[in-house]
């Protein structure tokens, strides 16, 4: 399915393990099962690309009812 139409947080507000795809994208609960990526925040500071993919669990993912 396509990744629920949700705001992604700004890229400097995330917990590293939000960044490095352990945790959810809104609710920061770290992941286990059942993750979906959500989309890709684009973000460069100077000459470093930092997009970063971002996931989401069944807590926050629309496309799979709890
Ligand atoms: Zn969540």
């Amino acid at each position: 399915m396509t990744a629920p139409v949700r705001p992604l947080p700004d890229l400097g507000t995330l917990t590293w393990d939000q960044s490095a795809g352990r945790a959810c994208i809104w609710c920061k609960k770290l992941l286990t099962t059942g993750a979906v990526s959500v989309g890709i925040i684009r973000g460069q500071l100077g000459a470093h690309v930092l997009d970063t993919e971002v996931w989401a669990g069944p807590c926050c993912a629309v496309a799979q009812p709890q």
